[in-house]
């Protein structure tokens, strides 16, 4: 450990590392091990290990690290963006950024599974669903997607499954779509077969059959279109219609629900969320009645609890991809649920007549800045628009941007002809004023007043339920906050041991730079050369994940995990198709993977094959050969987990990875579980060609409640030429590239600073050191509980990796006690959950990670023994089997304080038992609920507030 200044050294480490020495000392012991090292030494097979130490820059101290991101941020040149195509500037209500944002109680919560200890989020998005859902005029919403390109992506494969009625694998997609839409579309389009038609649609449709249709409203030059026309014809052909839109601009126009449109899509960017530089955003889709079940991504729901009061919880859970496997529809699982919460509190924030005036004022000031265009004799190409005018000024256009650009405004330059210029919320006369300037006109601030003719004009109401319209004043709004993040329980209260997410400390100094303007409010199509911090820090970056996990290159654009996977399998698949081997596109996965990676592979255009695994979770090597050889003609990939999903280190990882080579396959070695090997070994090295990393685990990045996350994708050199690139930015990729993953050039680079001060602060021995800790701790819990509750599978020396598989089965059959009574008992003792009936069913899976001291994981491990004990009394009868402390769990406050109690147990035992703290204990705000009941009667938007009465 380090002894000197704190200001100087790499004291770092020893704060992100939860256990002491001498706590380290103490399990070391129980574990019968001399020290670390040799536990680590027993745990993970020499073959794998890596021989030398990662070659990263010395660590920096917090201070310093802080200082050279200072520096960084003063190489970005911020200048007012008027660039818009899916990306404005927005004010965040300052309750928001430091009440929310930068509030860990929210950024620190995980996916919402347990719903009894996430009824915060789960309003906050249910609001959100409510503002996507009245706003667009379509009855159902998700909550959340990962941006707007993706969830275009998704339209398109909701809509190609959905429409029965059409034969065609043919979509249309306007051309005035934004650039990168397009790109994300075309990308996916190519991967699953299916055509992409790009066209005009001014005067109608083109000839031929499609099954579907997408349109921007409004359009990408600005253009307001009466939608009507066009939807009616689509209809008309067979094709469903998928509207691309702008939640801002449906506060004063027709949305498109009245239009007839099946599907609207769009970002939630400019409700109170930062530039970013690209993301995170929150993107967002909604339906028409009759496809809320083929929706991708996550619902929220309104159920009740066994008492009947209502609760929410994610609904239709079935279409979890994890369940879905090889028959998902998508392979979306971490969202953006925090700028979700962050988007709908600005709607909460500021209600329907302040969001529609501040749209009012976007609409006024893009009016003016037309009238006084045209006055200054600039022609302005449409007559209809909502924010954006498009002016033609031929052969002029980069003269006029460069002269915005010299004081201090982002024009987008269209063609050599034209140039675009979007109105926000942070629009002022002031930017009206260089504007004109540039184009060598005055502004004299007069309007046209005729830019939105009635045949567009929004008549119908929204955000009409209370929740829009009481928390006006900012004391009202900072207590709705704090009551919401009050209801849940995050790391802030105490360990998530969610065995493969790796719930590890998000430290502040690592938070720090997220929100500063210099990152915060760069638009992602700004000139690169107004962007070199972000290049800098996202090369270094991208070269640091590169040495960590043995590969040649890196590319940080996935934003998410589910997106590296869609990433490296089309790497795969179009260096096969280089090779001449197009036709290889069976997909090797072993039966205990993670539902995205089958998702992946449908996705990518591959036929998913199931390795089988034997009793000891390992993989079936017989199996593999079998498969390997059967489908050697055909043989794209294999995609393994590492350590395994069952949290072992497999000794045979690296005759599985020749296998697959000697029959022509490559290897996805999906990299979620990376906290096990930092500094141990490397995929690259030990036979992996591809893997895709969580920044959102390993990295540091929070989980914000079920987003945002970056799923770097990895590669070997022979891949390199085929990783994502971008239609808007050379430098994001290689230009024989698979075409862009995600709608931003650098993905979510929003947070891509929280990791880089996490590896720049660990250096080598800080990441390795974590590593073992986090093996430490894993082995520990495994140990203590050994007697409670059998682990499951172990490697070499009966060790564990990362993390550790609590099998409740046979108590279970013994007792008829669940492992949804013990995750929900561990409510009452104070846990969150380890991660239940995955990758196996009837298990818990622990990951405490390296950040949990002694002290905490002893807490978690008595509670665990002091269920286990529980299940005993049921056993022996002094409970009965339908009325004891675990069936019942959770507890509320309101149950146990309750004039009647009948239970067989005491509210003592209820509510306190053993090593509960009294002065500081969590109280659920629901009872068990009832999940089945919502999925009957699907309700997806905020219900009345009679419902709570
Ligand atoms: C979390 C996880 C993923 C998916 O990552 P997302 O960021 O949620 O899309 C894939 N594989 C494994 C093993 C994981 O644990």
């Amino acid at each position: 450990m380090t002894e000197s200044h704190p200001q100087t050294s790499a004291v770092f480490a020893d704060r992100h590392i939860g256990p002491r020495p001498d706590e380290v000392a103490r399990m070391v012991q129980t574990l019968g091990y001399a020290d670390v090292d040799a536990l680590v030494d027993a745990a993970v097979p020499a073959s794998i290990r890596s021989t030398e130490p990662l070659r990263l820059p010395e660590p920096a101290s917090e201070v310093d690290a802080l200082t050279e991101l200072r520096g960084l941020a003063a190489r970005n040149n911020v200048a007012t963006s008027m660039i818009g195509q899916g990306y404005y500037g927005t004010f965040t209500p300052s309750v928001i950024v430091r009440r929310l944002v930068e509030n860990p109680a929210w950024y620190t919560a995980y996916t919402p599974y347990q719903p009894e200890i996430s009824q915060g989020r789960l309003e906050a998005l249910l609001n959100f669903q409510t503002v996507v859902s009245d706003l667009t005029g379509l009855p159902t919403a998700n909550a959340s997607l990962l941006d707007e390109g993706t969830a275009a992506a998704e339209a398109m494969t909701l809509a190609h499954r959905s429409n029965k009625k059409s034969k065609s694998n043919r979509f249309l997609v306007d051309a005035d779509c934004f650039a990168q839409t397009i790109a994300v579309v075309q990308t996916r389009a190519e991967a699953l077969g299916l055509d992409v038609v790009v066209a005009d649609t001014t005067d109608g449709l083109p000839e031929g059959d499609f099954f579907g249709v997408l349109v921007q409203y409004p359009g990408s030059g600005g253009v307001v279109r009466d939608l009507k026309p066009l939807v009616d014809a689509a209809h008309e052909s067979g094709a469903l219609v998928a509207v691309a839109t702008d939640l801002l601009a449906l506060t004063l126009l027709t949305s498109p629900g009245e239009a007839g449109a099946d599907i609207a899509i769009g970002s939630s960017q400019r409700f109170g969320v930062p530039l970013f530089y690209g993301g995170p955003h929150a993107g967002f889709m909604a339906v028409r009645a009759g496809l809320e079940r083929s929706l991708p991504g996550r619902l929220v729901g309104v159920s009740r609890d066994v008492d009947g009061a209502p609760a929410y919880r994610l609904a239709l859970q079935t279409r979890e991809q994890h369940i879905r496997r090889e028959k998902a529809t998508s392979n979306i699982c971490t969202a953006q649920v925090l700028l979700a919460v962050v988007a709908s509190m600005y709607a909460v924030y500021h209600g329907p007549d302040g969001l529609k005036a501040i749209a009012t004022r976007v609409h006024e000031h893009a009016d003016s800045l037309a009238a006084s265009l045209r006055a200054g004799g600039v022609e302005v190409v449409h007559d209809n628009f909502f924010d954006t005018v498009l002016a033609r000024v031929p052969g002029r256009a980069a003269d006029v941007v460069d002269n915005a650009r010299q004081t201090g405004i982002w024009l987008r330059l269209v063609d050599a002809d034209h140039v675009g210029i979007s109105c926000d919320e942070k629009t002022d006369a002031t930017a009206l004023g260089r504007v004109c300037r540039a184009f060598g006109v005055t502004f004299d601030g007069s309007l046209t007043g005729s830019a939105l003719p009635a045949e567009v004009t929004r008549t119908s109401e929204y955000l009409t339920h209370p929740v829009f319209n009481t928390h006006r004043s900012e004391t009202a709004m900072l207590r709705y906050l704090r009551k919401l993040s009050d209801y849940d329980y995050a790391l802030d209260r105490g360990m998530i041991p969610l065995g493969s997410c790796t719930m590890k400390l998000n430290a502040t100094t690592e938070m720090e730079a997220v929100t500063w303007p210099e990152f915060a409010d760069l638009h992602p199509f700004a000139p690169i050369e107004d962007a070199a911090g972000y290049v800098k820090l996202i090369s270094q970056l991208e070269r640091w994940l590169a040495e960590v996990t043995g590969y040649a290159k890196v590319s940080i654009q996935p934003n998410a995990g589910s997106q590296g996977e869609l990433a490296g399998l089309l790497a795969i698949r179009s260096y096969h198709q280089a090779l001449g081997n197009g036709d290889r596109d069976v997909c090797l996965i072993p039966a205990s993977a993670h539902g995205t990676n089958a998702a992946s592979a449908v996705m990518a255009g591959m036929k998913v094959v199931v390795v089988k695994g034997n009793d000891d979770g390992t993989i079936d090597l017989d199996d593999l050969r079998a498969k390997a050889e059967q489908h050697q003609e055909r043989l794209a990939a294999i995609m393994i987990t590492y350590p395994s999903t069952h949290g072992v280190y497999e000794e045979s990882v690296k005759e599985v990875c020749t296998t697959v080579h000697e029959h022509g396959g490559q290897v996805y070695v999906d990299g979620a579980n990376l906290n096990a090997l930092l500094g141990l070994a490397k995929p690259g090295q030990f036979g992996g060609d591809v893997s895709h990393l969580n920044l959102h685990k390993t990295f540091c990045i929070p989980h914000g409640g079920g987003g945002p996350g970056v799923g770097p994708v990895a590669v070997a050199e022979h891949l390199a030429p085929y990783l994502p690139n971008h239609p808007l930015l050379e430098q994001a990729g290689p230009e024989s590239g698979v075409g862009p993953i995600s709608a931003a050039p650098f993905g979510s680079a929003g947070v891509l600073a929280i990791s880089w001060a996490y590896i720049r602060m660990m250096g080598a021995e800080g990441l390795t050191a974590a590593t073992k800790a986090a093996v430490l701790t894993a082995n520990y819990v495994a140990k203590r509980l050994e007697g409670a509750f059998p682990v499951l599978y172990t490697g070499e020396n009966g060790l564990v990796a990362h993390e550790c598989i609590l099998d409740l089965r046979p108590m279970t059959k013994e007792t008829g006690i669940t492992v949804d009574d013990v995750a929900k008992r561990l409510i009452d003792y104070g846990f969150h959950a380890p991660t239940m009936s995955f990758p196996v069913a009837g298990t818990l899976m622990v990951e405490p990670t390296e950040s949990e001291d002694l002290g905490e994981l002893d807490r978690f491990c008595d509670a665990m023994i002091a269920i286990r004990h529980e299940i005993d009394r049921v056993v022996a009868g002094e409970w009965p089997a339908d009325d004891n402390p675990l069936v019942n769990a959770p507890h509320t406050a309101s149950a146990v304080i309750n004039d009647k109690w009948e239970h067989a147990y005491t509210r003592e035992e209820a509510a306190f038992p053993q090593s509960v703290d009294r002065t500081a204990k969590y109280w659920p705000p629901v009872r068990r609920i009832d999940g089945a009941h919502g999925d009957r009667n699907l309700i997806c938007s905020c219900p009345p507030p009679e419902d709570f009465e």
